[in-house]
């Protein structure tokens, strides 16, 4: 799909235990049901809006299908946090990187930690970044019930449904 440009907010703030600056990017908070997507502890990027995604609302579905028929119970919460957790499975890979959806950009890249100073090192900034939009040419060229064994195959190994 390419890249696009996109406008982010940008924070530098210093690492607690080693005192290297990290830039921290934050996408508009009007900008909903858009996602900056860390890759490779927040060194890359890639961006997805998931009210265009057409696979998002299925996925959902298809989560919730599983986790009624193996009689787990949910809230909208916990969906929220599976779905979050595994959605990146229907996602090609970006630069190698397989995207995970859950990962945070609060890691230092130097020394790990992910503790940050709170104050500012310079003043916040509005910059244009290139992002690689996320897709799913993979997941395109499934059937239905392909996805459906790959997501249950998946929410086994993350424990959230067990192998009956
Ligand atoms: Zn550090």
């Amino acid at each position: 799909m390419g890249d696009i440009n996109i406008r982010v907010r940008k924070e530098v703030i210093k690492c607690k235990k080693c005192g290297n600056p990290k830039s921290f990017f934050y996408l508009s908070d009007f900008a909903y049901g858009q996602r900056l997507i860390f890759l490779k502890d927040a060194t890359k990027y890639a961006f997805i809006n998931l009210i265009e995604d057409i696979y998002f609302l299925d996925y959902t579905n298809m989560v919730k299908e599983i986790l009624s028929e193996n009689s787990i119970d949910f809230t909208n919460e916990t969906l929220d946090d599976i779905v979050n957790e595994t959605y990146g499975i229907t996602c090609d890979l970006i630069d190698e990187c397989v995207v995970d959806f859950s990962q945070t950009q609060k890691k230092c890249n130097v020394c790990h930690s992910t503790e940050f100073e709170r104050n500012l090192i310079e003043p916040e900034s509005l910059i244009e970044i290139e992002v690689p939009v996320i897709s799913h040419n993979r997941w395109e060229v499934m059937s239905r019930d392909e996805r459906k064994e790959i997501v249950k195959k998946e929410l086994i190994s993350k424990n959230k449904i067990l192998l009956i």
